[in-house]
């Protein structure tokens, strides 16, 4: 028998048949990041599954300069102008899931950059504050995340200082290398949380450490390996 809501039913699945093709053109890059994850971050050991999620999620080439975008899933950092720099993946992955993200934590990241790194964050937990003291940079990431995530918040200013109003957070991801870990973030940190930042001289090779806070309000910092990050700037 013929019933009107059959045809609605018909026509939604039609359309959805037909623009399946038109989705998957839009972002054609899911082989590349699926191949991505596989070979540059689980062959290495990360198995994080709401990292490696996120990474399969977020289209990277989106962050990049239009002239990068080929290279966006090659297994090494990239220019994104100001003298910056998008992390490699597998450093992108090795410290979200070193951190141990959850879906109600709320996340501090400092070096906004690309924004890529805080897109992966944004896929996984409740609330990201991520903090960039360069003006253009700080203004395209907020214009790119804010589209796409209403849990993302770019400030532009030194992160130094974290962003204390939002504070503790249940993790801090530092994405420029600091001479000392900033003391202001460790006050942040809340108890049971997890911060890693590379620390070192700036243009010399530093060490990723991981700083954790007990329960007891006791620091411990383990040194993971080396690395080589953009210099942590100072405000005015
Ligand atoms: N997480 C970024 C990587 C950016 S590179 C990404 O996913 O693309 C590091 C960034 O830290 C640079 O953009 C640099 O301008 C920024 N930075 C350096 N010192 C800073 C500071 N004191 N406060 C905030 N951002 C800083």
């Amino acid at each position: 028998m013929y019933h009107p809501m059959k045809k609605y039913l018909f026509l939604t699945i039609l359309c959805a048949v037909l623009l399946a093709p038109l989705n998957a053109f839009a972002d054609g890059m899911q082989r590349e990041r699926t191949r991505m994850v596989r070979d540059q971050l689980q062959a290495r050991g990360i198995s994080h599954r709401a990292t490696l999620e996120a990474m399969r999620t977020v289209p990277r080439h989106l962050y990049v300069p239009g002239a990068q975008r080929r290279f966006a899933y090659d297994d090494r950092p990239l220019a994104i102008g100001y003298g910056q720099t998008i992390s490699q993946p597998f450093i992108v992955g090795y410290m979200t899931e070193l951190v141990n993200p959850r879906d109600n934590h709320k996340v501090l990241e400092i070096g906004t950059g690309s924004g890529y790194q805080a897109a992966v964050l944004g896929e996984i937990v409740d609330q990201v504050y991520t903090i960039e003291i360069i003006r253009e940079l700080g203004t395209q990431a907020r214009q790119r995340l804010e589209s796409q995530y209403d849990n993302v918040h770019v400030k532009i200013a030194d992160g130094y200082y974290g962003w204390e109003e939002h504070a503790p957070f249940d993790a801090i991801v530092v994405t420029a290398a600091a001479e000392h870990i900033p003391p202001p973030l460790i006050d942040q940190l809340k108890e049971g949380g997890k911060m890693i930042i590379p620390v070192g001289s700036p243009f010399q090779t530093q060490q990723l450490m991981l700083v954790e806070k007990k329960e007891d309000g006791e620091l411990t910092t383990r040194g993971l390996m080396p690395v080589r990050f953009v210099p942590f700037e100072r405000g005015e």
